[in-house]
């Protein structure tokens, strides 16, 4: 690396301070710098350029191309305002090998002054051939010393930062500047594990970010293969590694009531199913008992395609803990779904004589204190609800295990209450009754409950190393059988009337369907009207039918009494807006007409076509479309007509949206990634995984650096 690198080109104006001091003096910049990300003067360093201006060299007026950028030197001849066609300040210049003008449309008397004759200045921009000779439209300009002509040029390339309203390049190229001499840039990677990734040092790495030398490949800083580029995107990628895994071990060293296998409870409800377990639920099964049964704390996610058949899972589980005394709670995303799961459990577990109960919005508060109650005091064993039951001030007597179904439709508040109410200590004089005693007391502290997580967005492996690498994951990769595959259509919308037609034929023999209006997002109301109307028109174009509607306005009430009817047969067709998305379970439905299927996502599409299929008669699922579609949205569609397979369509979801909508509400507890990119930098992240690992078994004081340095002010998240 050249000497010098960080010099700037202009001095430093003498108020200039160390970054630090700047932002604390400065408050109104500190607030501007904020809205880039930069909240401590080590993220300066981390700001890095979108692109770059070569001024290493100067053009001599009569050799620069038309249309060049060029960097040109001259003495000013004369300057004028001109105000045809419009006001503009025009300076030409001059020198050894030609002649240029400047042309300003927006100016300060100020700059008319500088540009005076006979003054030097060095302009950058666009070079274009014009009406009167070579010129240059509102060029960068700085005035030279007439004594000192010889100013030199900078020895590097000029960053061009991303930058905001009030902060100029200027402001960041000298704040950066600063950085990068007053923040420590230390290497956080011992050398064997550099070595071994085959990195260039950190301090390279941001300072050939930052001022590259006019030899660069600069094609290779803009698409971010070049060394420097890899060595930040490793680092990135391996901060996130190190604090999840450092949280993963402090969670291992929490303790948790430990639920081991009992055989009083889990054998009777499994020999009383009307199914036997697919050996994919078996080996999940299985995976969690095993966790259950130690003295940590589990964080297990498990994932399953739509109707691979988790509840039952969450339901053994459950047992498995009121086996042991403890109890369990059972969060949906939805009142409808609560409500449905509370059904399915009370069916499997109430037989065998355990105290099930279901919290809702709409029930009496009589009603809701009795369970509030019988919660408290342990003598209700498993609690279903919606987030209301981590939010409100239910208290649990002995939690033992949180379920959380749909994890991914949980927002980070919902997730932090979670994280507090299983932390709740528990009922001291209960827990040393059990029997676990001797394997609990050895480890001083509260006891945490175990979660388990559930999921029917399949996860990609990228993404799974590493924005889940806290948890451990399970998954059901096989449905129950029996199941006869979905048929999908893709129907333009001047064709409805054959699909109502398909309605009335489907319901005539005795099936029932599903019509699902979308989801408008700017508009609730729009989005019931679009409801309400084709609740109107699907009425009456099929008057023998029963048609019902339920939206996102009902109460609690009246959403749980529709979806009785539908499940009951007493509806034929349930026309929904995207309330229904989730987890509802009627398999006499086989028929699905989703409307302006170009409106939704890839997820939520399949996750309603899961909604069908789940009996023995051959189901459909028709996406109506309203044309033209736009590219991306034929784009989605041509994945969910060819896949039925939740793993290639998260894949596919992947590649089209990025990582954002896959990770849900972990997208806001987790750090995005700025630099790496899941898909293109796969090799790197492997190779910090395997960093991660091994710097925190043979380096953990590195391992601590490295992660203050990456997750400064932002680890913290990671607890959501
Ligand atoms: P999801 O994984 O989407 O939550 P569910 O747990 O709702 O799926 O299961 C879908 C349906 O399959 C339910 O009706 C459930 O009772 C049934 N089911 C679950 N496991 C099996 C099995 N092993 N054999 C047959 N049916 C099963
Ligand atoms: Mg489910």
């Amino acid at each position: 690396m050249p000497k010098g690198l960080v010099s700037e080109r202009r001095p430093a104006p003498p108020q200039a301070r160390a970054p630090a001091t700047a932002l604390a003096a400065n408050p109104a910049l500190a607030k501007k710098l904020e809205k880039l990300g930069v909240r401590i003067p080590f993220d300066l360093v981390l700001h890095l350029p979108m692109r770059y201006e070569d001024e290493t060299v100067l053009t001599p007026i009569g050799e620069a191309l038309d249309g060049s950028i060029a960097q040109i030197e001259g003495e000013v001849v004369r300057t004028e305002v001109a105000y045809r066609p419009r006001r503009q300040l025009i300076s030409h210049i001059k020198d050894v090998t030609g002649a240029a003008v400047l042309r300003f449309f927006n100016f300060y008397p100020s700059q008319h002054k500088a540009l005076a004759a006979g003054a030097r200045v060095r302009a950058f921009g666009e070079l274009r051939a014009g009406f009167f000779g070579a010129e240059m439209v509102h060029p960068r300009f700085r005035v030279l010393r007439t004594d000192a002509h010889d100013a030199p040029l900078p020895d590097t390339l000029t960053p061009v930062y991303p930058n905001t309203a009030g902060v100029s390049q200027y402001q960041l190229r000298v704040l950066i500047g600063q950085a990068l001499q007053t923040e420590s840039l230390d290497d956080t990677l011992p050398e064997p594990i550099r070595a071994e990734a085959g990195l260039i040092e950190f301090s390279e790495a941001v300072r050939t970010l930052h001022h590259p030398p006019p030899d660069v490949d600069e094609q290779a800083l803009l698409d971010r293969s070049h060394p420097a580029w890899r060595r930040v995107k490793f680092d990135e990628l391996l901060g996130q590694q190190l604090s999840m895994r450092m949280h993963y071990r402090a969670r291992q060293a929490l303790a948790a009531p430990a639920l081991p296998a009992r055989k009083s409870l889990i054998p009777k409800l499994l020999e009383a199913l009307p199914f036997k377990l697919t050996s994919a639920q078996r080996r999940v099964w299985k995976q969690i008992g095993d966790d259950l049964a130690r003295s940590h704390p589990m964080h297990r996610l498990l994932q399953g395609d739509v109707g691979s058949g988790k509840t039952i899972v969450a339901a053994l589980a459950a047992l498995r803990a009121v086996e042991n005394g403890y109890q369990a709670s059972f969060m949906a995303p939805t009142e409808i779904l609560a409500e449905q799961h509370y059904r399915k459990l009370s069916q499997w577990i109430r037989p065998l004589g355990v105290e099930i109960a279901w919290i809702s919005g709409g029930q009496k508060k009589s009603e809701r204190n009795r369970i509030a109650r019988g919660v408290a005091d342990g003598s209700i064993a498993i609690v279903i609800g919606t987030h209301a039951l981590v939010q409100d001030s239910t208290q649990f007597a002995r939690l033992g295990l949180a379920i959380v179904d749909e994890q991914h439709r949980f927002g980070v508040r919902q997730r932090l209450a979670l994280r507090a109410k299983v932390a709740q200590p528990t009922d001291g004089a209960k827990v040393a009754q059990s029997t676990d005693r001797a394997k609990v007391s050895d480890s001083a502290g509260p006891l945490e409950a175990h979660i388990l997580m559930m999921s029917a967005t399949p996860i990609p492996r990228t993404l799974a190393m590493s924005f889940f690498a806290d948890l451990e994951v399970s998954a059901i990769d096989e449905l129950p059988p029996g199941r006869t595959p979905i048929v999908t259509k893709l129907v333009a919308d001047s064709r409805r009337d054959e699909v109502v037609r398909r309605i009335r034929e489907a319901c005539a023999a005795g099936q029932q369907a599903y019509w699902v209006c979308p989801l408008i997002e700017e508009s609730e109301t729009l989005d019931l009207q679009t409801a309400i109307e084709s609740h109107a028109l699907l009425s009456a174009a099929l008057p023998e039918l029963r048609v019902g509607l339920v939206h996102g306005r009902l109460s609690t009430q009246e959403k749980a009494a529709v979806m009785d009817a539908f499940v009951a047969g007493d509806i034929d067709v349930l026309v929904a807006t995207s309330v229904i998305e989730v987890g509802v379970d009627v398999s006499n439905a086989s028929l699905m007409v989703i409307e302006h299927a170009e409106r939704f996502g890839l997820a939520q599409l399949h996750q309603l076509r899961g909604r069908v299929g789940r009996g023995t008669v051959e189901s459909a699922c028709i996406l109506l479309y309203k044309s033209p579609l736009s590219p991306n949205a034929r784009a989605r569609l041509r994945v969910i007509y060819q896949s039925t397979d939740g793993f290639a369509i998260a894949n596919e979801d992947l590649k089209l949206r990025g990582p954002g909508e896959l990770l849900g509400a972990r997208q806001s507890g987790v750090p995005m990634l700025r630099f790496a990119d899941l898909q293109s930098d796969r090799d790197l992240l492997e190779a910090a995984c395997a960093a991660a690992e091994r710097m925190l078994d043979e380096y953990p004081q590195a391992a601590h650096a490295h992660s203050a340095r990456w997750m400064a002010g932002r680890a913290e998240l990671l607890r959501a």
